[in-house]
């Protein structure tokens, strides 16, 4: 079953079933879509372009969220195969996509996390199709200032700040660290200098971004969760206790 991510435009819409998880981009609500909520368009051209008989397919995804109803809008470059019978077959996977609303594939993360992380988050998924080493360095900053900020661990690396984290995550966030960590190129890039620039490909970035979202939420956005359901259990004791309190005080002296 194809998943669909709040980047649209990695929907494989050809092949999307009648009900499909999806995370909107704007209310960051989970959706099931089915397929009123999904337009999609096939524009097939040729005109004696370099690259022969192509596909621009857009697709328009609308939040089923009656509160949200905002839409997305995303086009993906497809190519053909073609055999020696002269069939063509067109290629499962976008020689080019784009997020054309919204620009960015970043997620809408409440104001308690701190605005340079978050900035650095969003610029990294703008980026990210365009410039995957500019995307993952943003991300690297990121990651680094979360350590910092969340966690109140400084050092020279962030190799050196991540392997810190290992007593103080639980294991499933330190194994999602741990394997991002030790893929080749992020891995070089966690061991070099943070204005040092690392090329990566387009889905090591990707994979950068996904783990500061997932980190994000299970720090800042559980935390916040967390302090706000035990702030109000507590206020709602310190106020059956006042209850207690207030007849005995006025009960009459005998
Ligand atoms: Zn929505």
């Amino acid at each position: 079953m194809a998943v669909a991510r709040c980047d649209a435009f990695r929907v494989e819409v050809r092949n999307l079933p009648v009900s499909t998880h999806w995370t909107c981009p704007y209310c960051n609500r989970i959706a099931t879509l089915i397929d009123t909520n999904v337009s999609s368009s096939n524009h097939n051209f040729d005109c004696g372009n370099k690259d022969g008989y192509s596909l621009l397919r857009t697709t328009v995804i609308v939040c089923p969220n009656h509160e949200c109803r905002n839409y997305t809008i995303a086009a993906g470059l497809y190519r053909y195969n073609h055999d020696s019978r002269g069939n063509r077959t067109q290629l499962r996977k976008p020689e080019s996509s784009w997020s054309l609303k919204p620009q960015s594939s970043a997620k809408p993360f409440p104001d308690y996390i701190p605005a340079a992380l978050r900035s650095d988050y969003e610029e990294a998924c703008l980026i990210a199709s365009l410039s995957p080493k500019a995307s993952a360095t943003l991300s690297r900053r990121c990651l680094q200032g979360m350590i910092r900020n969340f966690w109140n661990i400084t050092k020279p690396r962030l190799i050196e700040e991540i392997l810190a984290l290992e007593d103080k995550v639980d294991p499933q966030t330190w194994e999602a660290i741990d394997a991002v960590r030790s893929i080749g190129n992020i891995g070089a890039h966690m061991e070099k200098d943070i204005s040092l620039i690392v090329d990566v490909d387009p889905d090591e970035a990707q994979l950068l971004i996904e783990l500061i979202e997932t980190l994000m939420t299970e720090w800042y956005v559980h935390k916040h969760d967390r302090d706000e359901k035990m702030n109000a259990i507590a206020a709602v004791a310190a106020a059956k206790k006042a209850q207690q309190i207030q007849p005995a005080a006025a009960a009459p002296k005998p």
